[in-house]
């Protein structure tokens, strides 16, 4: 099994690198990319807890990138975490999502929510503090009763709580990927709700970039779904990626590498990396 695309407590995720890696191993994952948003700080923890393993790893981000009104993710596969351009690039989104942080909190406060960004960089652990660690808060404080109702009453587009952000272009994030030898891919690209124009505009203004990867399965992709992605792949000439986009335990009803095998008429991404031996 292959999995592109998960998370860790680094970002927005609730386990560790090696609770990942452990569970990764228990679905008979044997390629796993970390993917964290907007960070490559929990890469170096999942090496060293799979030098004793079988389990290749794939170093990974998902990049938040603003195109026209939308927040857009952009997956980077094969990155070398340490490149200068790379790292330019995570610090400039870094301030973003701190400064996001601080004006969602500022907003909860009409709603009675008080110290909000505090409460929640003492959650996470860290400061890279994104919509999932404010909706854990408010339901938390006995706001909403779970992640859904969080995003539909207060964080989501157009909510209370929503605050439009200065994320990456898609060419600056795309460049980024590229340049440090990685492929760029579209994260779940019917989560934007888009219209099939808009899709297909997107598409194309990830391919001028030097986009070559779209995800056909991530999460819980349906099967219709999938064959449409598919088919959208093999249009636009593009690579297929698959991942569970796990959160962890409570956050996510498809465990890591236990997502929907891809569609036969797809080429995978992973065709192209030499030195895999798959
Ligand atoms: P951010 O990058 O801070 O804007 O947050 C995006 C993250 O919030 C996603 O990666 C998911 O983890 C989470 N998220 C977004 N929408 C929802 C939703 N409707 N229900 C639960 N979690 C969501
Ligand atoms: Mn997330
Ligand atoms: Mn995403
Ligand atoms: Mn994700």
């Amino acid at each position: 099994m292959i999995d592109l695309h998960c998370h860790s407590h680094f970002s927005d995720g609730e386990l560790s690198p090696l609770a990942l890696l452990n569970r990764a191993i228990d679905s008979h994952v044997h390629v796993l990319a970390l993917t964290d948003h907007d960070t490559t700080a929990g890469l170096l923890s999942l090496h060293q807890a799979a030098r004793d393993s079988d389990i290749k790893i794939i170093d990974g981000i998902e990049f938040s990138v603003r195109w026209k009104k939308y927040d857009i993710h952009i997956i980077g596969l094969n990155i070398r975490p340490e490149e200068r351009g790379l790292c330019d690039l995570i610090a400039q989104q870094h301030v973003s999502r701190m400064t996001r942080a601080q004006q969602i909190s500022a907003r909860l406060i009409d709603c009675g929510v008080h110290d909000a960004y505090r409460k929640a960089c003492d959650m996470a652990g860290h400061e890279r503090i994104g919509r999932a660690h404010f909706a854990k808060l408010l339901i938390n404080e006995g706001r909403v009763p779970d992640m859904k109702t969080a995003f539909k009453r207060y964080l989501g587009q157009g909510r209370i709580a929503y605050v439009p952000t200065a994320w990456l272009s898609i060419e600056e994030a795309v460049d980024g990927i590229v340049r440090t030898g990685g492929q760029a891919v579209i994260a779940h690209p019917l989560k934007y709700a888009l219209t099939r124009s808009k899709l297909h505009e997107l598409i194309n203004a990830f391919k001028v970039a030097g986009g070559v990867g779209m995800e056909v399965i991530s999460g819980e992709t349906t099967d219709v779904q999938a064959r449409e992605l598919a088919s959208l792949c093999c249009r636009f000439d593009l690579l297929a990626s698959t991942g569970s986009d796990y959160h962890g335990g409570t956050l996510s009803r498809i465990a890591i590498g236990q997502q929907r095998p891809l569609p036969v008429n797809c080429t995978p991404i992973w065709n192209q990396w030499k030195d895999l031996n798959l």
